[in-house]
């Protein structure tokens, strides 16, 4: 697995399909990054399984 991974999710606020660079050295990480498109607030939720692909998962924070 690479240490790092471009993972594409959709933006909750403006719906935009969006490229995310996740580090993969840690398994939980949950973090708020801003959308480069609209500036709002994401809270990001990456998982890192031992095997398998990682997820993401974005919510809109402050909402
Ligand atoms: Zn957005």
């Amino acid at each position: 697995m690479n240490p790092e991974e471009n993972v594409e999710v959709g933006c909750p606020w403006c719906s935009e399909l969006i490229s995310l660079r996740v580090e993969c050295i840690e398994p939980e990480q949950e973090y708020i990054e801003d959308c480069p498109v609209c500036c709002a607030p994401m809270l990001v939720r990456v998982e890192v399984p031992p095997e398998g692909f990682v997820q993401v998962d974005v919510e809109r924070e402050g909402g």
